[in-house]
């Protein structure tokens, strides 16, 4: 049986990547990270790695996760800074580590021991962007407290309204891939630089087991780009793949974990999406937002393939 790689579309960068490894024989776990690797470094994607948006403060914070679904072995950093490669360092939490989630100064200090290149994230473009949304300056009389409360609201207002706090660049947005190899074993990465001018130290879905990424060889995978405290409270991920553990199909199993997100009382309810494939290898997306699309590719396609996610609507998200 021949390999796959799916992934949300800003993974398209790194599909050719992630399905070369599988071609050479290697493990899905591999495939996925190069992938992601590949989206960490990419300097136009300013929601992933280097270059992503930074939070409240203008620092980026850097969030991932792995799974490997035999065995259910997982790893994950949260609120990383000064280093790009995210997923990466997950995995070394999962390899070396007797944890499964490390965050901030522990998971920048295991980056340090593990030989990791520090590097400044923070780009000029990203910084710019992070800057336009704060027109008062946090030196004006009494500014600490006015840029305080300013970045506040914006903080409301970007996790009430994508669009409106869009302007020409969004506010969010992460990396999924999932991958199954010739074996058999499925894994998956999730690497994300959160939503912007987000509270220090808050992490969202994508490096929390369960909530925005899942994967079991037994029955599927499942990762979320959105959100991430709607599939926090959700556990999103694993309630897809635990859908068609308990007999439904991939597209069933999608649809009833979004519709479950329309049950939450969340003031701030946005978009959300996601990436699947059920245990024999077959693909799948789901997204509340029409015309979204995911990337597919196996190891006989000469290219990636753009594919639309099926659209479940959450009542009272645009
Ligand atoms: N899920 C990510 C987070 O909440 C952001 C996104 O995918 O848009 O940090």
């Amino acid at each position: 049986m021949n390999g796959i790689v799916i992934a949300s579309a800003n993974g398209a960068i790194g599909l050719e990547a992630a399905v070369d490894i599988l071609r050479h024989g290697g493990s899905a776990l591999d495939a996925v990270i190069a992938g992601a690797r590949l989206v960490e470094a990419n300097p136009e994607d300013h929601t992933v790695g280097y270059s992503g948006l930074p939070n409240l403060f203008g620092e980026v914070e850097l969030d991932a996760s792995v799974m490997d679904g035999r065995g259910l072995r997982a790893g994950s950093v949260g609120a990383l800074k000064g280093y790009q490669d995210a997923a990466d360092l997950a995995r070394h939490v999962m390899d070396e580590l007797p944890h499964v989630l490390i965050a901030g100064e522990g998971a920048k200090r295991l980056a340090a021991e593990i030989g990791m290149e520090p590097r400044d994230l923070l780009t000029p473009e990203a910084k710019a962007i992070w800057q336009e949304r704060l027109d008062q300056p946090a030196t004006a009389p009494n500014g600490h407290q006015t840029y305080l409360r300013k970045v506040r609201e914006i903080v409301r207002e970007a996790a009430t309204d994508p669009e409106a706090a869009r302007g020409e660049e969004i506010p969010h947005g992460t990396v999924n891939f999932i991958a199954r190899d010739r074996t058999g074993d499925i894994a998956c990465a999730v690497s994300t630089s959160g939503w912007a001018w987000k509270y220090p130290g808050r992490m969202g879905d994508s490096p929390v087991i369960g909530a925005g990424n899942y994967a079991d060889n037994r029955w599927g995978a499942a990762a979320c780009t959105g959100r991430g405290e709607m599939a926090q409270r959700c556990c999103t991920a694993h309630s897809v793949v635990t859908f068609m553990r308990f007999g439904m199909s991939l597209d069933e199993a999608l649809t009833t974990a979004m519709t479950d997100l329309a049950h939450l009382d969340d003031p701030y309810k946005s978009e959300m999406n996601i990436v699947a494939l059920d245990k024999e290898g077959n693909p799948g997306a789901a997204s509340s937002s029409k015309d979204k699309t995911y990337v597919v590719m196996t190891e006989e396609m000469p290219a990636p393939e753009e594919r639309p996610r099926l659209h479940v609507p959450i009542p009272g998200v645009g």
